[in-house]
């Protein structure tokens, strides 16, 4: 019998082991925000495969946000190493999930089976692509015992907030420097047949435009930061947005909708702080001396990011040139470069040809619309020969009634599990 059937019958007879792996993740609460419950699901992992002859490590990033002694910031690391010298193969899964929200039907931590699915939050998004790898990789080692190079799994902290708590850490201090690993796969839910190459990139700013304050019945004794405000909205819908949706990208971006540059205003304040809802009184009548949005970027990965802040620059200069009184600023509040691995690339390919040889179709290449941790991996790692591919539709991420397929983390583990027999088989 060859490998890959030896491989394909390895994951067959762990189903019922992959579905009570993927339910014993889901009933860990690991809540982010604020960050529940990461130590117990590290030493849950940790003691798994250490069964398995991986060398664990537990790593807390010390001081990164949102750590502290009440909510530590742990991540899970383990190595094994293979028969002789050759690559080493990484699987990373975040092992955080997002609040469970309203309109659930079944328990968001109980880890429900009906039919070919398992029920919870995290259950796509993606404590199902983390169950499918570390099966993946035990399969792969029961059937190949004798590889050569290193598998590793990590399951790490906070992606859901940035990551800085988790692969960002962990790339600082090294862990994915390419001397150490060579491919990466993040099992995040692009689905069974998708690979995804990476993701545009992002620019969140801050602008404030600025007035003066006066009595309400007095409007013109005043000028009205909102008014301001209202200029650089119009503007906005006049210029930017026509210009934003002309310029498309040779990234396949999935939805078709994010094949270009987009902006929204993630939200939007002037004039007098907003009063707590239990909050009987009225308000007083000022004219609003400051008025702020925030707006949330996507860049493609044919832009500059210095063009894209020029052109928020030029746009409000345009403004200011029109409108007397008008002044603002602009304040950067976070930016990541958008990131994109070659076709060609040693786990795009391998990962192309285990699709095909799982599902007998031809895989898919797309990118995301959003940021994941792949830009710790490239930008702090170095390391640009990863991609994200794992099991579970991302429509269902961060929805009530979260689930993912037990045939899709199956297949999904088989393909998995094929990329470590090309990529490791002595
Ligand atoms: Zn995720």
């Amino acid at each position: 019998m060859d490998l890959s059937t030896r491989i394909k019958l390895e994951i067959d007879s762990r189903r019922d082991e992959l579905v009570a792996l993927t339910q014993d993740l889901i009933r860990i609460p690991t809540l982010n925000p604020p960050g529940r419950h990461y130590r117990e699901i590290c030493d849950y992992l940790a003691e798994r495969l250490a069964r398995q002859g991986f060398k664990v490590e537990l790593i807390r990033a010390h001081n990164a946000p949102g750590d502290s002694d009440a909510y530590p910031r742990w991540n899970l690391l383990a190595r094994r190493e293979g028969a002789a010298p050759g690559d080493c193969v990484h699987f990373n899964s975040h092992h955080d999930v997002v609040e469970v929200g309203h309109g659930w039907t079944r328990d968001p931590f109980g880890g429900e089976v009906e039919g070919d699915r398992v029920y919870g939050r995290g259950a796509c998004d993606m404590k199902g692509g983390l169950a499918a790898s570390v099966i993946a990789a035990e399969a792969f080692i029961a059937a190949c015992p004798d590889y050569r190079g290193a598998i590793e799994i990590s399951a790490t902290a906070d992606e859901e907030s940035g990551g800085y708590g988790g692969v960002a850490y962990l790339a600082a201090q090294g862990y994915f420097a390419p001397e150490r690993v060579q491919h990466v796969i993040i099992p995040e839910p692009l689905h069974k047949d998708q690979i995804c190459l990476g993701h545009r990139g992002v620019w969140w700013a801050e602008i404030e435009t600025h007035g003066r304050i006066a009595h309400g019945s007095m409007p013109f004794l005043g000028d009205s930061a909102i008014r301001h405000m209202s200029a650089v909205l119009a503007e906005m819908e006049e210029t930017l947005y026509p210009l934003l949706a002309s310029k498309r990208t040779e990234m396949p971006v999935i939805p078709e909708g994010a094949r270009q540059s987009t902006l929204n205003v993630n939200a939007i304040h002037g004039g007098a702080p907003e009063q707590a809802p239990d909050f009987t009184g009225l308000p007083a009548p000022c004219v609003a001396d400051r008025c702020r949005i925030v707006i949330d970027r996507r860049f493609l990965i044919e832009e500059q990011i210095d063009e894209v802040k020029s052109e928020i620059t030029a746009m409000m200069e345009r403004i200011r040139a029109s409108r007397p009184g008008f002044s603002y600023e602009i304040r950067d509040l976070f930016e990541v470069q958008p990131t994109m691995t070659d076709r060609d690339a040693p786990v795009v390919r391998s990962t192309a040809a285990a699709i095909e040889a799982v599902l007998g179709r031809e895989a898919a290449y797309v990118v995301s619309p959003g940021t994941y941790d792949q830009k710790h991996i490239d930008r702090i790692g170095r390391l640009k020969n990863c991609i994200a591919y794992g099991p579970g539709l991302l429509e269902l991420a961060h929805q009530p009634d979260e689930w993912v397929g037990i045939t899709d983390m199956s297949d999904a583990a088989k393909v998995m599990a094929l990329v470590l027999a090309e990529l490791l088989a002595a």
